[in-house]
């Protein structure tokens, strides 16, 4: 169910519906667009009890939604979602393109700057980089934990980069909300129902990525997990899925883009590195995502991919890196939006994580 508030409801007509609904032993969730508020119900097994509701001071309509989706509709919300980074020019959805560059993994404070160096000279306006890695492999480099978040800290400090790192458990997610700016739920993870419920209940923007054999629905149900929470703020990633196909790792599925945003307000950016798994593919896939219509991509760079830790096969060169900005600004263009070049920083507001 679903309040559609009036045009011009006030502030307070607004919050004595919420309290209504919380009274009525719901959960409210005020999403402001920009025409109305809008306010989906949540917490009923079945059919909801109207009460009152249609008859309060600024409600336009009640609605029934028909979807298993409520939170990341667009029947919820019917403009794009836009997530801003206080302080900075950062954005994430809307006009601009967001670009996160990085290496797959911290492997020391040495690398880390030299790509960060790299990616933030190029344009970029979020640096990634794996504090927590899910290896196939229990041999396989993990990841420095923490000293890889201060690390990245310092990397926002110096370059003003917002940070995006992945939280593969509970634990993780806890220090990863204190350092990050964006939190990441890796594809393996997308099915983890109490992280995704934890990730609702930070309040830092969460970036889902698509799991490896996961259909819309699921992947627009795991957004919803972490919105039910009461955190508003996902971004949906699609990284590729498992097919027959093997001259990729994945298979990039750049058509979830337009059926995400045909469904969902959200913003949904695409991650070329994984989704290929090949140097030489990076490139192509992301002209072809940003040309589909995606909010932005993710991309894996490393100065000296030969030697990584993890991922040196998908990790584009820093050159490569800027010529991808280069090209994907042009193709950006023909589609009337921008990938802003660098991110400007309030003085004062570099070394606050949110
Ligand atoms: C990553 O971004 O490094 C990563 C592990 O991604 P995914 O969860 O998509 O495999
Ligand atoms: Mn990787």
């Amino acid at each position: 169910m679903l309040v559609v508030m009036k045009a011009q409801a006030t502030r307070e007509e607004v919050q004595a519906v919420c309290d209504q609904i919380e009274a009525m032993g719901y959960r409210a969730h005020p999403l402001p667009g920009a025409q109305r508020t809008a306010i989906g119900i949540t917490g009923n097994q079945g059919e909801i009890e109207r009460g009152n509701l249609e008859e309060m001071s600024g409600v336009a309509e009640v609605i029934r939604v028909s979807k298993p989706y409520k939170l990341v509709s667009r029947d919820v919300k019917e403009d794009d979602t836009i997530l801003r980074f206080p302080g900075t020019n950062a954005t994430i959805g809307g006009k601009n393109l967001a670009m996160i560059a990085g290496p797959c993994s911290i492997e020391s404070r040495e690398q880390a700057f030299a790509i960060a160096e790299h990616v933030a000279h190029a344009g970029a306006q979020f640096f990634r980089g794996g504090a927590y890695k899910p290896r196939t492999s229990p041999y396989a480099f993990q990841g420095l934990g923490e000293e890889a978040l201060k690390i990245m800290a310092e990397i926002r400090d110096r370059f003003g980069l917002r940070i995006v790192t992945e939280a593969i458990d509970h634990e993780a997610l806890e220090l990863v909300a204190e350092y990050a700016d964006v939190i990441q739920i890796g594809a393996r993870n997308m099915q983890n129902y109490s992280l995704l419920k934890a990730a609702g209940r930070k309040r830092k923007p969460v970036l889902l990525k698509r799991g490896l054999a996961a259909t819309l629905d699921e992947f627009l149900m795991a957004a919803e997990y972490i919105m039910s929470e009461g955190n508003y703020e996902v971004v949906l990633c699609e990284r590729g899925v498992r097919t027959f196909a093997d001259h990729t790792r994945n298979t990039l599925d750049l058509s979830i883009v337009p059926a995400v945003q045909r469904l969902s307000h959200l913003p949904i950016i695409v991650d070329p590195s994984h989704g290929t798994g090949k140097r030489n593919k990076v490139l192509p896939l992301a002209r072809a995502a940003v040309a589909v219509g995606a909010d932005g991509l993710i991309i894996e760079v490393h100065h000296q991919p030969d030697k990584a830790l993890s991922d040196g096969i998908q990790s584009i060169l820093p050159e490569q890196f800027t010529q991808l900005m280069d090209e994907c600004s042009q193709i950006a263009a023909v589609l009337h939006r921008a990938v802003p070049r660098g991110v400007q920083v309030e003085a004062g507001a570099a070394a606050a994580a949110r």
